[in-house]
């Protein structure tokens, strides 16, 4: 499974494959240590320096990871530093699936049969649990071999991506499809999922997701902003855009970063903002949760809305509550939960124009005059500008879960059908990227190699994306019945909405899983409805249909 800390490093910063997912998978265990229910044989307390051990090296590959990202360290030390964290993450791993771990599981196992075990005890046992069967499910020389074929499939990649020449990166892609497969296989087998086999993969990123449930969401999304999007595209709205890649000195651009933490209600004396090559967040601890932006001089506007994204990860994470602390529950519920927070700053308030009236007035002034030319209308609709394109990063809030569709429906077809080859998959890209978003790539490189995702290995990632801005539609949808969230942004009131999230989701950590958390939060179940709404009356509304 990957709670926050593992899933953001993992994925972000795109370094690591599912070996580190593993082994930080099995750091989580450290927590167990706090629970605090007595064992029959061992006391609880007998663990305490096992778990202390544990916890430590987890730290320690999470700043080493850190200071590799973020340019702490120099270049000249990279194979020391990463030989430090193969002996760690290797040390990890052996302790994890020890005897000592296997009596401790036991421990509390027997706890929760003597009906010691509180909710905290019980949602800890779940998580530990699933985690623990996943991993065991698994034979352990498969997951090294596997760690080292994607060590190397991310390489080939790159080098793929560059000659833009896939043929490069398919004998690579094809082991990796074979992989997953087996994957898939062996824990149906073991009895932890059924129905299709793509739902294991899910399974690894949002707890309870299954096929069924995306094919309703994508079904219903496919149906509504495919043919909205036609008319998008056929309008005569023109909106003007160039100035979004003005250039800022990133002194600058620094400044901004930092007001709009502190605006947005980011905890900056349990946090740090550095800088990275691809945005990130790393909550290192409960009072330790960092971001990364990317600044280029030449390209503001995009390094603007990575801090508002990037500053939703953290105070997700800075919020949670006090008795989570030390626990595995301590942490975001799922990827796509996590995305919700991110896109709801980024897109739901970020990209809105109460928000872009109730600052703009500062952000002129605090931008020193770079965009005095610039009315707040021009802003808001550049900001909002609907461009179809060939690259997900690049894509507008609109297209962005139709890129999310392609890879789901290659993703779950890799799954189903044995006789699908890596070689393929291009070909399968190109006949979607037409039909969703009218556009065919005319290279491998802003085509079906464009994301590092398939590289590592990582199946049933892409959706969660898509699910945490329907997530975020729905949250924003049940907060508007309670009060004026418009008003809220225009006055840049965050305490009134950072309140009700830290109320209805971020309080709860990894407490409860996903489902139900969202309806507790929002009183209704996952539905694609609000998010079709939202998108349809915003774009609606600024392109004039
Ligand atoms: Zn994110």
């Amino acid at each position: 499974m990957k709670t926050l800390g593992v899933s953001i490093k993992v994925v972000r910063s795109a370094k690591h494959g599912k070996a580190v997912a593993l082994i930080l998978a099995l750091v989580l265990f450290v927590s167990l240590a706090v629970v605090g229910c007595a064992a029959p044989t061992r006391e609880i307390s007998d663990f305490d320096g096992f778990f202390e051990k544990m916890l430590a090296l987890g730290q320690a590959e999470s700043i080493m990871t850190w200071d590799m990202e973020t340019g702490g360290m120099p270049d000249g030390a990279i194979d020391s530093r990463a030989n430090a964290i193969a002996i760690i993450s290797s040390e990890l791993f052996d302790m994890g699936t020890s005897d000592e771990m296997r009596e401790f599981f036991t421990a509390v196992e027997a706890a929760e049969k003597r009906g010691e075990a509180d909710e905290i005890n019980l949602a800890v046992y779940r998580i530990a649990k699933s985690d623990f069967d996943r991993l065991n499910a698994i034979p352990a020389d498969e997951y090294r071999a596997f760690s080292e074929l994607t060590s190397i499939a991310v390489i080939k990649w790159a080098e793929a991506k560059e000659a833009n020449d896939y043929s490069i990166f398919a004998p690579y892609m094809q082991q990796i499809i074979d992989y997953n497969r087996n994957y898939a296989d062996y824990l149906i087998k073991a009895g932890l999922y059924s129905g299709n086999p793509y739902n294991a993969m899910l399974a690894d990123y949002e707890p309870g997701l299954t096929v069924e449930m995306l094919d309703e969401f994508f079904g219903e999304l496919r149906s509504a902003i495919v043919p909205f999007l036609q008319k998008i595209v056929s309008s005569d709205k023109q909106i003007r855009s160039d100035f979004l890649y003005r250039g800022v000195p990133i002194e600058i651009q620094k400044d901004v970063a930092e007001w709009m933490m502190g605006t947005l209600g980011f905890d900056m004396n349990r946090g740090a903002l550095g800088e990275s090559a691809h945005p990130f967040t790393n909550s290192i601890s409960h009072d330790d949760v960092r971001i990364t932006t990317h600044y280029d001089e030449n390209k503001y506007v995009p390094s603007f809305f990575a801090v508002m994204h990037e500053s939703g990860h953290a105070i997700y994470e800075q919020n949670i509550a006090e008795e989570l602390v030390g626990t595995i529950l301590d942490s975001g519920v799922s990827m796509g939960m996590h995305e919700s927070q991110s896109r709801f700053y980024e897109n739901m308030i970020g990209r809105s124009r109460a928000f872009w009236e109730g600052m703009y007035d500062d952000f002129l002034a605090v931008t020193d005059g770079h965009f005095d030319d610039i009315s707040l209308d021009e802003m808001y609709e550049a900001v909002n500008i609907v461009e179809p394109t060939m690259i997900r990063l690049q894509a507008d809030e609109l297209t962005y879960s139709l890129h999310i569709m392609v890879r789901y429906e290659i993703e779950k077809a890799i799954l189903n059908d044995p006789e699908l080859t890596a070689y393929d998959l291009p070909e399968m890209w190109n006949e979607k990227m037409q039909e969703y978003l009218g556009l065919t790539p005319s290279s491998y490189a802003e085509g079906i190699l464009q994301d590092i995702h398939w590289a590592y290995g990582e199946f049933g990632y892409f959706p969660t994306y898509a699910i945490g801005n329907a997530y975020a539609a729905q949250i924003r949808a049940a907060m508007r019945k309670e009060f004026d969230v418009d008003a809220a942004a225009r006055a840049l009131d965050f305490g009134t909405i950072n309140g009700w999230l830290t109320d209805k989701i971020h309080r709860y950590g990894s407490l409860f899983e996903p489902s139900e958390l969202l309806l507790r939060a929002t009183g209704e179940e996952f539905s694609a409805s609000h998010y079709v709404d939202y998108l349809i009356h915003k774009y609606s509304e600024i392109y004039g249909i």
